[in-house]
């Protein structure tokens, strides 16, 4: 399997604060990786790195052939192939679910309205959703809006989905219809990095969890390595989760 992303020891500081310290991993098509860790260890700037939202100091990242780190980046050909979604879903107020939906589809796809419409329509019957497309934001719950969001990222047909901790706002109900959803995706094949405290999600889901801590990868291995962690920080990161 060809790898859809690859980090070779990136490093990113923000000032004097290194956030990322030599990070490297990769992800196979058709993989779920789970990033997991503590708050500040640098998950969502690496992320944001993956996705060109931030530049790296050093190192290299290859996405979907995209290669990242170089200046001459193409970011528009990255962000087609790429779709991120994240703890906020930002969607438009004062437009209605489709029309949230086809905004980038007609705008940066050139898509003709009927065409963006029957795309609204696939992508939010994916998310469970196919009844809500004429409804406002306001009008849905919060996982809802959620399965928005993702709809949204789908519209695009992304060959990567990035998710940074798009659960953590949600009460426990509206957390299970999003993970289902993201369940869904990956058992259609989606390769996919999703940022979570979800550790029962991560067990099942994922094909590889990396643990991130202190800018570093600090242990990687199937979604069976929560059961029987081999370093004293992911310990103490698991129970410290309970
Ligand atoms: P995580 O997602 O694991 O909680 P982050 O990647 O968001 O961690 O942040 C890692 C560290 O980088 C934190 O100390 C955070 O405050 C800092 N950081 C993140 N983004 C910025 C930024 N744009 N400017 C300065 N510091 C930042
Ligand atoms: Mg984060």
């Amino acid at each position: 399997m060809p790898a859809v992303v690859s980090l070779s020891n990136v490093h990113k500081s923000f000032g004097a604060l290194q956030v990322l310290k030599g990070v490297s991993f990769d992800v196979a098509a058709g993989e779920v990786v789970a990033v997991i860790g503590a708050s500040g260890s640098g998950k969502s700037t690496a992320l944001r790195c993956i996705n060109a939202l931030e530049t790296i100091d050093s190192g290299e990242i290859v996405v979907c052939g995209h290669k990242v780190h170089d200046p001459e980046l193409d970011r528009r050909a990255l962000r087609r192939d790429v779709g991120i979604v994240f703890q906020s879903y930002n969607l438009f107020p004062h437009l209605t679910v489709a029309q949230n939906i086809m905004l980038a589809p007609t705008c940066v796809k050139d898509m003709g309205k009927a065409e963006a419409r029957r795309l609204a329509e696939e992508v939010l019957a994916k998310v469970g959703l196919a009844e809500k497309a004429d409804n406002y934001p306001e009008q849905l719950s919060g996982g809802q809006q959620q399965r928005v969001a993702i709809a949204r990222s789908l519209a695009m047909q992304p060959k990567l989905m990035l998710f940074d901790e798009v659960t953590s706002a949600l009460d426990p109900q509206l957390t299970g219809e999003v993970l289902r959803v993201m369940e869904d995706l990956a058992r259609g094949g989606m390769s996919m990095i999703l940022v979570t405290h979800e550790m029962a999600f991560a067990r099942k889901v994922a094909s590889k969890v990396i643990f991130m801590h202190q800018g570093k990868v600090w242990e990687t291995g199937p979604g069976a390595m929560l059961a029987n962690p081999q370093t004293k920080e992911l310990a103490e990161f698991l129970s410290n989760d309970l």
